[in-house]
């Protein structure tokens, strides 16, 4: 198999834990393309307590959004430090604004919409552990860690995001349905809109994979 030479510009847009994390790292490993994830590096700044990290923190433990123009700057400087390679954008933009401005200095070639039932969410939501400096994420009854509490990979603690709390999930729902369905209307009426179906990842990631096999495999 071959990757393709022309670089590709994905986006992939979703509720939060719609499994977008998921499918992101399965693209990442299939088709070999750069993540850029807005919400794993912000929390890297986070827990590196850098100026941006202090700055951001109280919008991500309450479920807010980060104001556009610290996210604007933040990830159009991330996004120019990719070099040489298709890149999967994850987390940004959420805002119209956002989109906007990116659109003006990098156009992306393909959005993905994973469309999960509310319902879904919320279950998926109380289960989910996350590995911080690798960014992965478990979920108990699903992909339960081997050992509890523990990343399987390197056996460090695994810790519930403060934002996947009933009350801050229900807030980042709100706002994902005011400030980014339009995001999704923004890329539909650019005709660069794919939609994806499904309760869980392994039901979305074979409509995926039929879908970018043929623009990112020779
Ligand atoms: P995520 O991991 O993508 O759900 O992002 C976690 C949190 O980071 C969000 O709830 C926001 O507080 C913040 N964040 C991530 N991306 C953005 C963005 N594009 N605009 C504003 N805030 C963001």
């Amino acid at each position: 198999m071959t990757i393709k030479t022309k670089l590709l510009k994905l986006l992939i847009l979703g509720a939060p834990a719609s499994g977008k994390g998921t499918i992101s790292s399965r693209i990442v490993k299939k088709y070999n393309v750069s993540h850029v994830s807005s919400g794993d590096k912000l929390r890297d700044h986070i827990e590196k307590q850098t100026d941006l990290g202090k700055e951001v923190k109280k919008y991500l433990n309450e479920g807010k959004l980060v104001p556009d123009d610290v996210m604007i700057k933040f990830m159009i400087t991330e996004l120019n430090k990719v070099n040489n390679k298709s890149w999967l954008l994850d987390g940004f933009p959420r805002t119209v604004a956002q989109a906007d401005a990116l659109w003006k200095v990098q156009p992306v070639d393909v959005v993905l919409n994973l469309v999960v039932p509310f319902e879904v969410i919320i279950d998926r939501v109380k289960n989910r552990w996350v590995h911080l400096p690798s960014g992965r994420v478990y979920n108990i009854g699903f992909n339960t860690p081997k050992v509890e509490g523990k990343d399987d990979v390197t056996g460090e603690d695994l810790v519930q995001r403060p934002d996947d709390k009933p009350e801050a999930v229900r807030k980042r729902l709100e706002i994902y349905e005011s400030a980014t369905r339009p995001v999704i209307d923004y890329y539909r009426n650019k005709n660069i809109l794919k939609e994806f179906e499904g309760r869980t990842s392994d039901e979305i990631w074979p409509k995926v994979t039929a879908y970018l096999d043929p623009i990112l495999i020779k």
